[in-house]
């Protein structure tokens, strides 16, 4: 279809926002967030509600125009980027974010895709209630995209991912038919679940405009405590001390190592180290209480929960297992560490941008809890022999087995790998399947893992995948260049 044509017909969709056909304006939504793919689109669409979702995706359809749906733009992978053809729209849902419904006594909510997931914890938070998904981008990405992604974040090992938050879906399919899954049953088993088929399939078989939520109960405290367990083996030893002491209420369980704040401390001003030494192998932990016995002061003003965590931490620190700790004693210094931690990926950005030559490449693998250590070990090996200078920066969500295990090149190498940085990372997830991980953990595939899934995923089931694709999707449409085709 001729551009100037298709620009028309977009205008006489007559959508209540009008297209972005500006390439100024377009900047933000053709580029990803590390800006490591960059491409081109006819126009942003920025429709208002499903009505107009299920017009544009019946356009689309009859002239076989692809769409790349886009929700905070967040995506580590390149999966909201449109390709360089610039025939793609981009069908962004940022104007779709009213809530729904919100039924206080099921704790559930039901709001549109394009809401941003930071909105919605102040929305529930008002009245005393909670959204557990939690993550770096939360005042950017959106309902929509967590879910399309099925994303993870700092409290799964307590809440699950967004899959496990979801009570009901209302989609658009790509010839532009409205599918109302929208529920708040627990219970509901009539045939196929094929609410869960469009959880994390990236925006590749249709796009989801409202999601119900599962909400809990706003813990009464968190204490977030941070310590420095010396090495990996005895991080791992610390979860299940603490998961056995405080059963369901670990919320977030987050490894920190040298490696990390190195990168941290280059990039973060005004830093505050919460230990006197860097730490080796620091571990964030926050640990809920719902009970008030646990949180009143007793007559000598102590309370009763910091004084069984500091039982343990001493413990800890008797048997070797750690080498410091400290409880952090107010709200600002939780946020100052906490916001550490979810700078993660921004240090690691700006470290990349400091050094224009090198390439880093990411790996966001999972892994069984108890084979991290000697997954570690053989995956160090391999990097070490594999080429020399090579730096490694892993972190990530311990408590999940989940790691970003992250690559920096050799700057005196041309592109950093000597132009082997697809082997190295080849080499690197046949570790991880040695050891049943898996090589995305929660970032999703988008264009970065599309050749990955290819080649490690198991063939019945990456055979089945395309024929749900195909017999959803005939024409590909959807979000083309990412996940499969
Ligand atoms: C600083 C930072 C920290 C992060 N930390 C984490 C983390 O801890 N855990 C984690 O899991 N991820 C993390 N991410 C990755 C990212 O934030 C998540 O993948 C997030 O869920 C993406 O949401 P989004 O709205 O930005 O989606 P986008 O990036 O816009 O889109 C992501 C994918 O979903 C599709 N999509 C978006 N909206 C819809 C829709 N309504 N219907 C259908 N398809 C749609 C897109 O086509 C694309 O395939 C982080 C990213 C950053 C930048």
């Amino acid at each position: 279809m001729q551009n100037n044509f298709l620009d028309n017909s977009l205008k006489s969709l007559n959508l209540k926002t009008p297209p972005i056909f500006d390439k100024e304006e377009q900047a933000k939504y053709v580029k990803d967030w590390r800006e490591q793919y960059v491409g081109q689109a006819v126009a942003v669409l920025r429709p208002v509600n499903t009505k107009e979702v299920s017009s544009i995706l019946k356009f689309a359809h009859k002239n076989k125009i692809d769409v790349v749906p886009q929700g905070g733009n967040t995506s580590l992978c390149g999966a909201a980027t449109p390709d360089q053809s610039g025939k793609s729209i981009i069908i962004s849902l940022e104007k779709m974010n009213n809530v729904r419904a919100f039924n206080k006594e099921a704790q559930t909510i039901t709001v549109d895709s394009g809401m941003i997931l930071s909105k919605i914890h102040e929305i529930v938070e008002e009245q005393n209630l909670f959204f557990p998904l939690s993550l770096g981008a939360q005042g950017s990405c959106m309902i929509g995209g967590n879910l399309s992604t099925n994303a993870g974040g700092v409290n799964v090992l307590k809440y699950g991912n967004t899959r496990e938050l979801c009570l009901g879906l209302e989609i658009v399919l790509p010839d532009g038919k409205i599918m109302n899954l929208l529920s708040e049953l627990k219970k509901d088993n009539t045939g196929y679940d094929l609410k869960n088929l469009f959880i994390g399939a990236e925006g590749t078989l249709g796009i989801i405009t409202a999601a119900t939520l599962k909400l809990f109960q706003l813990p009464k405290m968190i204490t977030t405590l941070f310590v420095d367990a010396d090495k990996i083996s005895n991080a791992i030893k610390l979860l299940n001390v603490f998961t056995s002491h405080f059963p369901d209420r670990i919320e977030s369980f987050e490894l920190m190592p040298k490696s990390f704040w190195n990168i941290a401390k280059n990039n973060i001003d005004n830093i505050v180290m919460p230990l006197e030494k860097t730490p080796e192998m620091g571990i964030l932990i926050d640990i809920s209480s719902f009970s008030e016995n646990e949180i009143i002061p007793d007559k000598n003003g102590q309370i009763p929960m910091i004084d069984t965590i500091e039982n343990v931490l001493e413990t800890c620190l008797e048997s070797a297992l750690i080498s410091d700790a400290t409880i952090c004693k107010n709200e600002s210094q939780k946020k100052s560490i906490w916001s550490i931690r979810e700078a993660g990926a921004e240090s690691e950005k700006k470290e990349l941008q400091k050094s224009k030559l090198i390439k880093c490449l990411k790996h966001d693998i999972s892994l069984p809890v108890a084979s991290i250590e000697s997954f570690h070990k053989d995956a160090q090996k391999m990097i070490t022999n594999f080429l020399p200078n090579l730096k490694t920066i892993y972190f990530g969500h311990l408590g999940d087995g989940n790691l970003h295990y992250n690559v920096f090149g050799n700057g005196s190498l041309p592109d950093g790998f000597d132009g082997k940085s697809l082997e190295l990372t080849d080499k690197l997830y046949e570790i991880v399947n040695k050891y049943n991980g898996s090589f995305s953990a929660e970032h999703g595939v988008g264009q970065l893992k599309k050749k990955s899934l290819e080649k490690h995923k198991d063939s019945v089931a990456y055979s089945l995948m395309k024929t749900i694709k195909k017999e959803l999707d005939p024409k590909c449409i959807m979000n083309p260049g990412k996940v499969l085709f």
